[in-house]
């Protein structure tokens, strides 16, 4: 199946969680441009990209839309996470923003969660495309800390553990991640096609 994202951090994660079974090609490798993503949800978003990369390559392909929801910004960054701080905005400008946007938001309000949809297409107008969803609670930190993963890692906060998620192994954070559910789940339906 083709992977419908340019984004090395996700891809890396997909991949790991997937296992051996599942040979994925990046839609980058086999020249595929990113689609815009105009939808209002994550479903909608992970739907387009799945079926934009399915046409154009002719394989099956699977997309992940997420982002991060902050209670006190009322949902946002949310489907606007990779471009929060701009078009073209880096994940250091984004947290960056996110920390400014929550200076004045004390201890206690600071909750926010991952959330992930991936979705899995045969073909591009696949009238019965597979959608999973995951959801990651926790809260922003006041500053960044650690330095693996990708995007908003170092300030997200797991509500259980209380290490940011750029202070854990990537098997740590894919047991507990949005990302890690929504997967799990899309496994478990494609079974049965083999
Ligand atoms: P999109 O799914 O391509 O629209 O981008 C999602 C954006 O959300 C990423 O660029 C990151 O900024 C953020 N994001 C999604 N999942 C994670 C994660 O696991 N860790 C950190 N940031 C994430």
């Amino acid at each position: 199946m083709v992977l419908a994202t340019g984004n090395a951090g996700k891809a890396r994660e997909i991949q790991a969680i997937l296992g051996a079974g599942y040979e994925v090609l990046l839609q980058s490798a086999l020249g595929v441009e990113s689609v815009e993503e105009t939808g209002l949800t994550f479903e909608e978003n992970a739907l387009l990209k799945a079926r934009y990369a399915s046409a154009a390559t002719g394989l099956p392909a699977l997309a992940d839309d997420s982002g991060l929801e902050v209670d006190a910004l009322q949902g946002a960054p949310g489907v606007r996470s990779a471009r929060y701080a701009g078009a073209d905005a880096t994940d250091g400008q984004n947290v960056q923003r996110l920390l400014d946007a929550m200076a004045a938001v004390p201890d206690g309000h600071r909750q926010a969660r991952f959330r992930c949809a991936v979705a899995w297409v045969r073909s591009a107008d696949d009238p019965q495309p597979l959608l999973a969803t995951g959801a990651w609670e926790g809260s922003i930190a006041h500053e960044p800390r650690g330095t693996l993963g990708f995007g908003y890692d170092p300030v997200f906060i797991d509500q259980e553990s209380g290490c940011s998620a750029a202070e854990m192994p990537p098997g740590q954070k894919n047991r507990l991640s949005h990302r890690g559910q929504a997967l799990r789940a899309l496994v478990g339906m494609l079974a049965p096609w083999g």
